[in-house]
């Protein structure tokens, strides 16, 4: 059968260009294609499978708990042992503030649930959000994405929401006393790896407890080791009062969470009761796969040398043709002069059985994010790989 084409016709499609490479395996750091050719996963499904593909005690973890049981109710009428176990396995290795997990289908409807509970809590409407930002793409989460190409269509969206440079002091400026929340990534995803200035999260957070406005990190692509540390906020000295997660919470399943203290999570069972409701969030097998994942990732220290690969990264990307590299822990922005010399250079990676990207509002950034189980040889060999497709491409 032809799914290719099958895959265009009937499968709805985001852009008019898909990579539209058709996988039939994955394993580790590997994908394998329906030719059987090997290419190394740059950007591990967007920082999903942060700790590889396929791992066995997860695959093993769904599998077990797909013959136990799947979904029963709603979530949050009984009790799931695998929700459970997850929640206490997250908030043991969070600050003792955030002890409360709400877990949804995915990164968009954590921020949504989050910036209801921060209406909720604290009667305002007002947002700040940033310039450049990505914490989703239904309405409210768009409402927050600080671009107006990707959002005039679909007006109109949230009011009294407010956009500032990431980094910027107007923006502390701006939480008063009607501010019901103000929501960042912990570091910048989609404008190519943006780190904020030293003291400038800190300062945010003493003016949130000056006015009554919550603090909403989300690490729904920073998370999970990604950064260097378990959580990026730890390098910050700050604890947000929301905090986003997503991505490799589900180890590979569909899974997002927002996570608070209880005596703030509990607004939403009353004024009105059911405050957030979902059928799927938290499912168990998403859950448990999460579970296991994390628990791969804490036994296999793979946090530890996160930033000695970040080093790697930065000694092996460097050609005349690369503007700058921006770089987070295992997590990567290589620039260069225009989108077309980057799609060119992803070409020629791809055909060199690498998998990269560009940034949403970067597009002459390429993506790396491999999972961080990838050696230190295997990642020069990438970063080799990477200088021959631009080698070919510039010299074109
Ligand atoms: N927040 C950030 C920082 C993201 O990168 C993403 C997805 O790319 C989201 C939120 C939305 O997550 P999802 O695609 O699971 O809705």
């Amino acid at each position: 059968m032809n799914y290719r084409q099958l895959f265009l016709q009937h499968v709805a499609q985001t852009s008019p260009g898909p990579i539209a490479l058709e996988m039939v395996k994955a394993s580790g750091i590997y994908q394998y294609d329906v030719n059987g050719k090997e290419y190394v996963d740059l950007i591990a499904g967007f920082s999903v499978a942060n700790i590889g593909h396929s791992n066995q005690r997860v695959v093993e973890a769904v599998q077990k708990q797909a013959a136990e049981f799947m979904h029963l109710i709603v979530y949050g009428e009984f009790i799931e042992a695998p929700q459970v176990a997850y929640a206490k396995m997250l908030t043991d290795y969070l600050p003792p503030a955030l002890n409360s997990v709400y877990f949804t289908n995915s990164g968009a409807e954590a921020t949504e649930g989050a910036m209801k509970l921060a209406k909720r809590a604290t009667g305002r409407s007002k947002i700040i959000a940033f310039n450049k930002s990505y914490h989703g793409s239904t309405q409210g989460a768009l409402s927050l994405m600080g671009d107006e190409y990707f959002k005039n269509a679909f007006r109109p969206l949230l009011p009294d929401v407010y956009h500032f440079d990431y980094g910027s002091s107007a923006a502390i400026h701006a939480i008063d006393n009607h501010t019901a929340c103000i929501i960042l990534e912990t570091v910048q995803a989609e404008s190519g790896i943006t780190k904020s200035p030293p003291g400038w999260l800190q300062l945010i957070r003493q003016r949130c407890i000056e006015t009554g406005t919550l603090l909403i990190l989300d690490e729904i692509q920073a998370g999970f080791g990604r950064t260097g540390s378990l959580w990026a906020f730890e390098q910050y000295g700050v604890v947000p009062d929301i905090l986003l997660l997503g991505k490799a919470l589900g180890g590979g399943m569909p899974l997002g969470a927002f996570i608070a203290g209880r005596q703030l999570m509990q607004l939403l069972t009353h004024d009105p009761v059911l405050g957030h409701i979902t059928t799927f969030g938290g499912h168990p097998v998403s859950c448990a796969a999460g579970k296991a994942a994390l628990e791969v990732l804490l036994d296999n220290k793979m946090c530890e040398d996160v930033l000695q690969k970040e080093a790697i990264l930065k000694q092996h990307l460097v050609h005349t043709d690369i503007i700058n590299v921006t770089t987070a822990g295992l997590w990567a922005a290589v620039e260069f002069d225009s989108f077309e010399t980057n799609r060119k250079v992803i070409h020629q990676c791809i055909a060199r059985g690498l998998i990269t990207d560009w940034f949403l509002f970067a597009p002459n950034r390429l993506r790396i994010a491999p999972p961080l189980l990838i050696t230190e040889k295997q990642l020069v060999e990438a970063c080799n790989k990477i200088i021959e497709a631009i080698d070919e491409v510039c010299s074109a």
